[in-house]
């Protein structure tokens, strides 16, 4: 198991840096050999924003690691991902990837065409069959905080290989944060991705993961174990490592010894301490060990405490997309209000990050 994460400077979006940089990581992180070998590269795009959000992972960060796969020799480079409410005509235009896979003859694979099912845990699953037939898959995910998990990269960029809104249905069987952050490590180890890259050139403080503050970070990061990329991402937030479920999880299972040496730069000298991190929860009173055995009876107790939504009408356009996306049925629209049955709701926060107009708030 690699322990190294490289993490590079990079102070723009501007090609030729964006492409030195990630030359610089992935030289200095145990990169899969890529020769002759179908490649597919899964960016994060969430729900297709357009690239001023800093939502996705930018257009630059994926064409230039593109152009570095070709060099190093990948046969076939895929590009994919599922937004939770996919619609048929989805070619992740708004975020500039659609241009990317027309300039650099990339494949854009539909993750909605033909899922196959996959047993994960207890679960049958969905999941794009692109992972099935390619040889290698990178995680290339965002500097993001995440209203649920705190903070989320590489490790839960692969959650979106289960196609669309089958991803909301999974809140629902496992809606405390630990059983959701174990579904999470075990979707990750079924995606076989085998390297996570991630775009911390502009990353998003506040309520992300579609509704936080863009602010400048200037780094790129990667390593051959996703959950170390992730790990160097929340210490630089200001996390402790045992605050995030996702690191916990891979732990606990044994996919990761959570053990990072960094060749280039440190994570531990590159902590912003005023970053606007979110909140740990009030379960972080619990260690994880105790609470994902000897507390299982009491989860529906811990995601009680956490808080529901809130709808601002103010600011609501009745787009619905809260509403289709809500895996307990808990919201519909009555008198041009979005209404809450608080006793249905799981506290998944998918309403909030489906929201494109910043009307939802989780006051945790
Ligand atoms: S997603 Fe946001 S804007 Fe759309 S209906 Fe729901 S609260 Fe309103
Ligand atoms: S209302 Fe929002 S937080 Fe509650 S279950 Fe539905 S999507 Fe999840």
């Amino acid at each position: 198991m690699s322990t190294r994460v490289a993490i590079s400077r990079c102070n723009t979006y501007q090609f030729d840096e964006v492409k030195k940089s990630i030359s610089e990581v992935i030289s200095n992180s145990d990169f899969p050999i890529v020769k002759n070998k179908k490649v597919l590269v899964k960016p994060n795009i969430l729900s297709d924003s357009k690239v001023e959000t800093g939502i996705t992972t930018n257009p630059v960060i994926i064409e230039a690691f593109i152009e570095l796969l070709k060099e190093l020799g990948a046969n076939d480079i895929y590009l994919g991902d599922s937004p939770g409410l996919h619609t048929a005509s989805f070619d992740a235009h708004n975020c500039g990837l659609k241009d990317v896979c027309q300039r650099t003859n990339t494949h854009w694979v539909d993750f909605t065409k033909d899922p196959i099912d996959h047993k994960i845990g207890k679960y049958l699953l969905p999941m794009a069959n692109i992972i099935n037939e390619v040889d290698v898959v990178i995680s290339v995910s965002k500097f993001k905080t995440h209203q649920l998990m705190y903070a989320t990269g590489c490790v839960k960029n692969m959650f979106g290989t289960i196609p669309g809104i089958n991803k909301s249905g999974c809140h629902v069987k496992v809606p405390s944060r630990n059983g959701f952050a174990e579904l999470i490590a075990e979707i990750y180890r079924e995606s076989k991705c085998c390297y996570g890259l991630m775009d911390g050139v502009m990353g998003m403080e506040g309520p992300g993961p579609a509704n936080g503050n863009i602010r400048k970070v200037g780094l790129i990061l990667g390593s051959s174990d996703s959950y170390l990329t992730d790990s160097a991402q929340a210490t630089i937030m200001g996390y402790r490592i045992e605050d995030i479920p996702i690191l916990m999880a891979g732990k606990r299972k044994g996919y990761t010894h959570l053990e990072p040496n960094y060749p280039l730069l440190s994570a531990n000298e590159l902590i912003i301490k005023d970053y606007k991190r979110v909140a740990i929860g009030k379960e972080k009173a619990v260690p994880a060990l105790i609470k994902s055995t000897l507390m299982k009876p009491f989860h529906n107790l811990l995601i009680k405490k956490r808080k529901t939504p809130e709808f601002l009408a103010d600011k609501c356009i009745l787009c619905k997309r809260c509403v289709d996306i809500c895996p307990a049925k808990a919201l519909h629209i009555e008198n041009n209000l979005i209404i809450l049955e608080k006793n249905l709701c799981v506290r998944c926060y998918c309403c909030h990050e489906m929201c494109p107009k910043n009307a939802i708030e989780i006051n945790e």
